[in-house]
Parts: structure tokens; sequence; C-alpha cells
């Protein structure tokens, strides 16, 4: 196979296949991109499992991978911002623009949203991409491309944290340790959090944990939720302010209510079966606020600045790195549920 730019496309359900395509070219405000590094996601791997997430269903070949950092190598007509060489954190989606929630600032919300590898929408895990330049990050020299990939995941943890208000001296329960639930401790002990507990089935996942600063953590061992509340309150020795729900089973939903202190707020950030039973009086008589989130927005320049200020470290979440060519045999590993983040290098040997 001639890899001019070696592409790796999911043509189906369970068929992921690495081939060769043109070069892209980039159109006005556009960058064409020499990509660096993807990280597998989640939802990477959902597709190429399952070849869909709810109504996003994958009808024709999509190029999978949006985790992702690159090198400016061709500049569209009309950018100004970028220069051909710049290291940069590709922001996936890309917004309308012009609907009421791209100008209210909540442009994640966007019903038009071009978000790479989320059907019909092509992502990034090949030699070249092209991407709008103004979601292109610039990154400071001293920041890897594997750090600005990492931006992508990080910047779901600054958003969930910014709508859970994370402040100085807040409790917090983050249940659920995959990377979504880690960037989620990283973030809030960064706002200020003083003890942050974390919940798993998973021993090696609460291991990862604790190694990147949680200050508790529960095996979820027990199938009553209201049991596992209780056996949150007594490792930290009050309720949370605030739960940050990363894991999407239902009974950790209900857990993540029941934990968390009256008055206080719960983050629905695990996105699992449609409808789920929760204990909607519990919260209501308790005032416990529950709040969704989708992605991230407004939020690259604010990760990308702890990264660089050394203030937020991502790099223990890296277990694994394939090469492009590698690509099925990475997804494959991410499959098995092997390690934490899955980094594909892009560019060639
Ligand atoms: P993951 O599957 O790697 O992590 C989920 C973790 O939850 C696992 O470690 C698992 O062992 C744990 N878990 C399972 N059942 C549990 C229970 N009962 N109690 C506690 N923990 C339990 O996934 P991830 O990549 O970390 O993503 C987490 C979730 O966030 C997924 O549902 C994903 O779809 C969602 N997500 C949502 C958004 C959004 O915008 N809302 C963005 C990114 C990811
Ligand atoms: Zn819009």
């Amino acid at each position: 196979m001639t890899d001019i730019n070696l592409t790796a496309i999911l043509y189906e359900k369970d068929d992921l296949r690495l081939e060769d395509q043109p070069i892209p070219e980039p159109g006005p405000g556009q960058v064409q991109l020499t990509m660096a590094q993807v990280g597998i996601c989640g939802s990477d791997v959902h597709y190429w499992t399952h070849g869909r997430i709810g109504d996003f269903i994958v009808k024709a070949p999509m190029v999978l991978g949006h985790e992702a950092s690159a090198v400016v190598s061709k500049l569209g007509p009309d950018v100004t911002t970028l220069k051909v060489g710049d290291r940069v954190a590709i922001e996936p989606g890309v917004p309308c623009r012009t609907c009421h929630f791209c100008k209210s600032g909540r442009y994640n919300l966007c019903p038009d949203m071009k978000f790479c590898a989320t059907p019909p929408y092509h992502g990034n895990l090949a030699r070249y991409y092209v991407h709008a330049a103004d979601f292109c990050f610039k990154l400071p020299d001293h920041v890897s491309f594997e750090e600005g990939a990492l931006l992508e995941p990080l910047s779901v943890g600054v958003h969930a944290t910014n709508r859970a208000g994370v402040g100085l001296g807040n409790t917090v329960l983050v249940c659920g340790a995959g990377p979504i639930g880690l960037v989620n401790i990283l973030t809030a002990k960064a706002k200020g959090a003083s003890f942050v507990c974390v919940t798993d089935i998973d021993e090696t996942r609460l291991n990862k944990a604790k190694e990147i600063g949680a200050d508790f953590v529960v095996r979820v061992a027990n199938s009553d939720p209201l049991k596992v509340a209780e056996e949150i309150e007594t490792v930290m020795g009050t309720k949370p302010d605030i739960t940050i729900e990363c894991s999407g089973a239902a009974k950790s939903i209900q857990t993540a209510i029941y934990a968390t202190k009256s008055g206080g707020v719960v983050v629905l950030v695990g996105l699992g079966q449609d409808i789920v039973e929760v204990p909607v009086v519990n919260a209501g008589v308790r005032e416990v606020d529950i709040r969704g989130i989708f992605r991230y927005v407004n939020c690259y320049p604010t990760a990308l600045a702890m990264l660089a200020s050394g203030k937020i470290n991502v790099k223990p979440l890296i277990t694994h790195r394939f090469k492009l060519e590698e690509s099925v045999k990475a997804f494959e590993a991410a499959k098995r549920g092997e390690g934490i983040k899955i980094m594909i290098e892009c560019s060639r040997s």
C-alpha cells in the first residue's frame, strides 16, 4: 500500500481499515495539519464495536479519532493566527457560529456542530487532516504532543467542574475512575477541592486515581446504592458538596444522588442507558441540583494554561503507545479495557 495519507477508516461495525487517502487541502479559514498524536476515546471504540452511539449511526465510512495534536503544514486563505510549523492541539468540534447557542457562548449545544469522528463527520486518525484554524490552539514548546492531545479529555474535566461550581475547600466525589473520572480528579483538585473521593468497581483504576491525587477511594462492591453512599460518607467523614458522575452506570447515578450533601450538586458526565431510574424525590426534597454536561465550551485555553503552567499533569494517564500503522492493535487493546489512555503516533516512522 502506498502511504501518502495513511488513514484509519471505520467502514462499519467491526470493520476498521487502514487505507491511503489523498492529502486534504485547506479551505478558507482552515489549516492543513500533519497529525502528531491521537488518543483513543471510549467513543471511538464504541463506534468500532457497535457501529453507533445512540442516534449517531455510522452509515458511511468514517475516519476515527478526535483527541489530537498536530503540526500546521499549510495555511488556507485568510488564516492569520497560525503559521506553518506551529504545534497545535485540535479542538475537535466546530460549531455553526451563527445560531442562538453559538452566539450566546454555549457553542457545545449548537445543533449544527461538526465534531470529529461523530457521524457523519470524519475524525483525524491519519497522517494529514484539515481543520478550522480558530479551533487549533498553539502549544508552547514545552508542552508535548501527547499532552496536547489530552487537552481534549482534560477539557471535559474543566467543563464538568465549571458546571459543578467546584471551588476552594469543596469536598468532591468522583464516580468512576476511567479517563474522564481521572481528569475530573485533576481539575477538581486544581480548583481547590479539599478532599476528593473516587469510586470504581475496578481496583487498578482506583490505584491510578490515588496515584494522581485522589484523597480517598471506595471500591464499589455492594449493589445497594444507599449502602455505597453510606460507605462514602464514612470514608470521607462527610457527604460531598459536589458529585461528578463519570461512569454512566445506573446504580452509580443513584449513589451519586444519595451521597451528595443536601443543597449540593450532582453533575452527570457519564452517558449510559437512555432512561435510568433515579431517586428523584430524595434529590428534590434535599435540593440536590442535577446538571448535565456536554463535552466542553471555551475550555481548551484553560486546560492548556493549566498544563503549560504545570498546575495539572496528565502524563500519568498515558499507559500505551502505538504507531498509526498499528491502529487496529491499539483498538483491540482499548477494547480489552487495558490501561487508561492509549496514544497513537501518526508521524511516519
Ligand atoms: P470508562 O468506561 O473508561 O470509565 C468508566 C469507569 O466507571 C470504569 O473505570 C468502570 O469500571 C467504572 N464503573 C462502572 N460501574 C461503576 C459503578 N457502579 N460505580 C463506580 N464506577 C463504575 O469511560 P470514560 O472514557 O472514563 O468515560 C466515562 C463516561 O463519560 C462514559 O459514559 C462516557 O460516555 C462519558 N463521557 C461523557 C461526556 C459528556 O460530554 N457528557 C464526554 C466524554 C465522556
Ligand atoms: Zn451554532
